[in-house]
C-alpha cells in the first residue's frame, strides 16, 4: 500500500543552466537564503518514511491479525474435534448400556420357558451369538445399533411365543377333544389343526419335522363315525404329542430310539401306552347289542416294561434349561 509521492519539480533534472534565484516579493532587495531549497526533499523523505512505516505497521498488524485468526481457527477446530470425540464416547457408552439392557430383557423373556420339555423351542445358541456380536462390536456404536435391533426383535419373538401359548392354553378355539388334550399336553405351545385327511388316508394324525409344534388331525374325516370315541382320540393325541417331543428333543430322542430299533412309531405308541392310563392299541367298540367295531390304533407293537422305563427316562431328560449367558 505504500505510495511514492510524484516527483516534484525540484527533483526534475535541471537544465544545464544554473537555477535562477527567486525574485523577492514586493520588489525588496534582500539577500536570498541558499539553504531553503535543499530542505524540501528531506520533508518528503520524512513523509515517505512515515507512510512507509505506517504501511509496514499496517502490514504487520495485518499479518498479526491473520496469524491470530489462523490460531483461532485451529483452536476452534481442535475444540470441535474434542467435542466430537466426547460425543462419540458418550454415544458409545449409551449404546453399550442400551445393548446391555436389551440383552437383559431378552434373557428375561427366554427365562419364561425354563423347564419346558422342548429343547428346540428356544434357540439358545442364537442368543449366545447375539450377545457375542454385541461384545465384538462394543467399540462400534453404529454396528452395535444393529445388534440392539436384532436383540429386541428376538425379545419380541419370545414374548409373542409366550403370549400365544397362554392364549392357546386358555381357550379351545375348535371346541374339540383333540385340541383340549393337545393343549393340556403341550401347555399351549402346540397348535392343533383339524382338517380332512391332512395326513393321508390311513393316518388320523401327524406331525411334520418342518413344523414340529403343530399337530394335524383328521377330525372332519372321522367325525360322526360310530367307532370314534374320545378315548381313542386321546390315544391318537398322546401318540402325536410323542412325535412333537421327538422332533423338539433330537439329542435325547436319538438315545431313546436305540431301545426301539430306531422305530419312531413304536416309540410314540409306547409313550401313549406309558402315560395314558388304560391305553391299548386294539379296541372293540360296541355300537349295538350284537354289533361292534374292532379298531387297531397305532403300529401293532405293544412295548414291554423296560421300554416303558426308557420312555420315562427320556421324558425326564427333556428340559429347556435356562441359564445366563456370560462373556
Ligand atoms: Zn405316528
Amino acid at each position: 500500500m505504500s505510495s511514492i509521492p510524484p516527483p516534484s519539480e525540484s527533483n526534475e533534472p535541471s537544465s544545464i543552466h544554473p537555477p535562477t534565484p527567486p525574485e523577492p516579493e514586493g520588489g525588496d532587495t534582500v539577500e536570498s537564503e541558499p539553504a531553503a531549497e535543499p530542505q524540501k526533499p528531506r520533508k518528503r523523505v520524512g513523509v515517505i518514511v512515515a507512510i512507509s512505516l505506517l504501511t509496514a505497521g499496517l502490514i504487520g498488524l495485518g499479518v498479526g491479525l491473520t496469524l491470530t485468526f489462523l490460531e483461532l481457527q485451529r483452536a476452534v477446530a481442535l475444540i470441535e474435534e474434542q467435542q466430537q470425540e466426547l460425543e462419540d464416547q458418550r454415544e458409545l457408552i449409551d449404546q453399550k448400556e442400551t445393548f446391555s439392557q436389551a440383552a437383559t430383557e431378552m434373557m428375561a423373556a427366554a427365562a419364561v420357558f425354563d423347564g419346558l420339555p422342548f429343547s428346540t423351542l428356544v434357540d439358545r445358541s442364537y442368543h449366545e451369538t447375539l450377545i457375542e456380536r454385541g461384545w465384538t462390536h462394543r467399540w462400534n456404536p453404529t454396528v452395535l445399533r444393529h445388534d440392539i435391533d436384532d436383540v429386541r426383535a428376538e425379545t419380541a419373538v419370545l414374548r409373542e411365543l409366550a403370549a400365544s401359548a397362554e392364549a392357546e392354553r386358555a381357550s379351545n378355539a375348535s371346541g374339540t377333544y383333540y385340541e383340549k388334550i393337545t393343549d393340556q399336553l403341550g401347555q399351549g405351545f402346540i397348535s392343533t389343526v383339524l382338517d380332512v385327511a391332512p395326513c393321508g388316508k390311513e393316518a388320523w394324525g401327524c406331525v411334520s419335522g418342518d413344523d414340529p409344534f403343530t399337530v394335524y388331525y383328521d377330525h372332519a374325516g372321522t367325525i360322526g363315525q360310530p367307532y370314534m370315541t374320545d378315548f381313542i382320540r386321546a390315544g391318537v393325541a398322546y401318540h402325536e404329542y410323542a412325535h412333537v417331543l421327538q422332533f423338539s428333543n433330537p439329542e435325547q430322542t436319538a438315545v431313546a430310539l436305540e431301545s426301539f430299533d430306531g422305530n419312531v412309531e413304536h416309540m410314540a405308541d409306547c409313550y401313549a401306552l406309558t402315560y395314558l392310563s388304560g391305553w391299548k392299541l386294539d379296541h372293540r367298540i360296541w355300537v349295538g347289542s350284537y354289533t361292534y367295531w374292532d379298531i387297531s390304533v397305532g403300529y401293532g407293537y405293544t412295548c414291554n416294561s423296560s421300554q416303558r422305563q426308557v420312555i420315562r427316562d427320556w421324558v425326564a431328560s427333556l428340559n429347556y434349561e435356562h441359564q445366563p449367558i456370560s462373556q
